[in-house]
């Protein structure tokens, strides 16, 4: 086969030293105070810092200083680059050059703000009730790029009526929720924490197949997952190792793709793990959360482009391979304040371990108080074929501790009648000293909790791997900025009836684990045990995204993100009604896909095969041989025909029933249930058998074996 022959591509870095040209292509902070005057780089900066607006001669400045900087870069074009609610990113590209002027410009108001044509970003009918058109404004807060030639604006997309059309909006809305209270918090006990930001590092899975295997997969090609397909032989077992070159060529593509990363800023810090075969990671240190969620999307984007040079395809798709490890996308968050101070992070003195507590304590009652939320933040087709898969967190959402954490908080729940003396040693009484400062605990690798305290941050591991950070993200920032805030309420109330300031923290602590401890899961979340126990607790199993979403247009929801001016609720029904149609859309497709493989090439195949069988059960009989194992295949090879048409027949008929729905909510549901739960699996099992009894030359796909071992 050709793709065996592949020799691999190299790339060169600019210099052996990375620190010689990280973020050489990033107009950042220090870039800024190099080109401008001293006073409007402090505008600027002082906006950047309080997260105002920046006024418009300001912006003249800064366009000009931008503009010098990326034409000596080489750069031809400016583009405001944005996140619409489609999930990738949008760029609509302008050149400097100014024809009637024959000259290169750039005005402030370009890059303050433009009218990209909005009417082919999704709305949710925000449009055609509100203002037919949006713009796209710039967003300071994370640095301007210069991306293929084109100067890349960071922005935020909204309607004329205000209404965030983008994941970005709600995202700089929830960090400043979060920041607010969690300050107040931090102010108990330091009075200099001014502002707390969260902090992102987002692991990112993702499979490598070779480019041609690929093209020749429609499935792939149209849905990002192989609709069919038979599991090789030796499965997720096969060490990837075993193919001496395979190694070369994707260390080549990831080494390319790491330089154009660092020149971008984007701090990836090598790591790659095969897990499945053909599956690959890579994280970045963390950062500001609105930049980690940035630079995932551009490394995802510039993962696709380098691997098109190295004759790879990259594949996001959360469960690309039926049968292996799905991919997800682990998002690491924190708090941290501006002294310094990582909130998560338990320290060697008992003081400040208090501090921490009502940090993990009030994270902890947030996912338990708003689990269903968390939950549709990360519901999407293509996650709902991951989680609660092989190796995947189930679709229930828990947070795991680590057996020391659980002890702590049992022992601070069940000593509640302890009475604190003065003079008492209070944290000592409380088991507050038993905080180690590294938790070096071997339960903390329990991978299959969807939402883990690792350390030093929370782990939520449930996110998909195609997904824009920003949305769950947003609802984590959002659900913990509320119990942050009634923490403060409540911690209040008790100093107010004359409690003592660290008693009465105490005492809202303990109410709190114990009202959120059936969110506490340490086991395997992988088992059907933990399924009927979270059952028995009340936790909610919700596997299919339309039904998962259906907590987003609650009443509950709605006054969540209304109190920390996030979203409001018309901003919400329209990502719900998105959403939903962009389910719908997926499992369309993916159905037509199986249609359309299964009538025009696996039935045809699968039908000559069996016409070859028919031949030579004759020849037998003729020849007064024993014919039965012949007739037996053919049976076989029937039975599975007629299924398939069978399946196929009767799933068109309920796509053109199902599609009459006016309900756009019903609609995405019956897509759930009557078309993906009650065919798919049935014609993948038919195409899939038939693989297996199909001589090898004539099967119409590239089989798993080949894309996931051949590079
Ligand atoms: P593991 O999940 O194997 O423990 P690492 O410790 O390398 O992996 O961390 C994974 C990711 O978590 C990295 O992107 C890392 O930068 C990020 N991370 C580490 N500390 C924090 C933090 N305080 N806040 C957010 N992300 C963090
Ligand atoms: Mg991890």
């Amino acid at each position: 086969m050709k793709v065996q022959e592949r020799s691999y591509v190299t790339s060169e870095a600019p210099s052996l030293k990375v620190s010689d040209y990280f973020g050489s292509q990033v107009f950042g902070l220090k870039e800024m105070q190099e080109a401008l005057a001293p006073s409007v780089y402090q505008r600027v900066a002082g906006a950047i810092e309080k997260g105002s607006k920046i006024d418009m001669s300001t912006a003249e400045e800064v366009a000009t200083a931008v503009k010098s900087w990326a034409l000596a870069k080489g750069a031809t074009h400016y583009t405001h680059w944005f996140q619409p609610l489609t999930g990738s990113t949008a760029e609509k590209h302008d050149t400097f050059f100014d024809a009637l002027s024959k000259m290169e410009k750039f005005k402030g108001s370009a890059l303050v703000q433009q009218e990209p044509d909005a009417s082919s970003f999704p709305s949710g009918g925000i449009r055609t009730t509100f203002e037919a058109r949006g713009y796209t404004a710039w967003d300071p807060s994370s640095p301007i790029f210069i991306y293929d030639k084109t100067l890349c604006i960071p922005t935020i997309f909204v309607s004329y009526t205000g209404e965030a059309l983008d994941f970005k909006t709600p995202l700089i809305r929830s960090t400043e929720a979060v920041n607010q209270a969690a300050v107040d918090i931090c102010q108990y006990f330091d009075r200099n924490v001014r502002k707390v930001y969260p902090s992102l590092g987002v692991e990112q899975e993702y499979f490598l197949i070779d480019k041609a295997l690929y093209s020749t997969r429609p499935d792939l090609v149209m849905s990002g997952r192989s609709v069919f397909g038979h599991n090789p032989a030796r499965g997720q077992q096969l060490d990837d190792h075993y193919f001496g070159s395979i190694a070369q060529r994707v260390k080549e593509y990831m080494k390319d793709f790491e330089i154009e990363a660092w020149k971008l800023g984007i701090p990836v810090s090598t790591r790659h793990n095969e897990v499945a075969p053909g599956q690959y990671e890579v994280a970045p240190l963390f950062e500001e959360i609105n930049k980690a969620c940035d630079h995932n999307l551009l490394l995802m984007d510039l993962m696709e482009k380098v691997a098109d040079r190295h004759g790879f395809k990259v594949l996001f798709h959360e469960k690309p391979f039926a049968g292996l490890n799905g991919s997800g996308k682990h998002n690491n968050w924190s708090l941290i304040t501006d002294t310094g101070v990582n909130l998560f992070q338990p320290s060697n003195s008992a003081r400040e371990n208090l501090q921490f507590l009502c940090f993990l304590v009030g994270t902890i009652k947030a996912v338990y108080v708003y689990a269903d939320l968390l939950r549709a933040s990360i519901a999407s087709a293509s996650n709902d074929y991951r989680l609660g898969a092989n190796e995947a967190p189930p679709a229930i959402i828990s947070v795991f501790l680590g057996s020391t954490l659980s002890s702590v908080l049992d022992e601070l729940e069940h000593n509640g009648n302890v009475k604190i003396e003065k003079g008492d040693n209070m944290y000592m009484k409380l088991g507050l000293t038993k905080i180690p400062e590294i938790i070096l605990d071997n339960t903390d690798r329990n991978r299959t909790s969807p939402f883990a305290f690792t350390g030093n941050k929370f782990e939520f591991r449930a996110v998909g791997s195609s997904a824009n950070s920003a949305g769950p993200m947003t609802a984590l920032n959002v659900i913990v900025a509320d119990v942050l805030k009634e923490m403060k309420v409540d911690i209040d109330k008790e100093m107010e009836a004359g409690k003592e300031k660290k008693i009465a923290i105490v005492d809202v602590l303990r109410r709190y684990i114990t009202e959120s401890k059936d969110i506490r899961f340490e086991a395997d979340g992988y088992s059907d045990e933990w399924a009927e126990e979270a059952a028995r607790r009340g936790l909610s199993n919700l596997k299919s995204t339309p039904f998962a979403l259906d907590t987003l247009v609650t009443k509950k929801t709605a006054d969540l993100y209304k109190r920390h001016k996030v979203l409001s609720e018309k901003e919400l029904h329209a990502r719900h009604e998105i959403r939903l149609e962009n389910y719908i859309m997926r499992v369309q497709i993916e159905s037509r896909v199986m249609g359309d493989l299964a009538l025009n090439h696996i039935i045809p195949t699968a039908i000559q095969y069996q016409n070859k069988l028919i031949e030579n059960a004759n020849g037998l009989k003729g020849l007064g041989l024993d014919h039965r194992a012949a007739i037996e295949t053919i049976e076989q090879v029937s039975k599975h025909i007629e299924s398939l048409k069978l399946n196929v027949g009767e799933m068109i008929e309920a796509r053109k029933r199902i599609n009459k729905e006016e309900d756009i909510a019903k609609k995405a549901k019956l897509y759930s249930t009557d078309v993906k739960d009650a065919y798919f699996d049935k014609i993948r099992y038919a195409v899939d058998k038939l693989e297996l009894l199909v001589d090898n030359e004539s099967w119409p796909l590239v089989k798993y074996r080949e894309m996931l071992f051949i590079k």
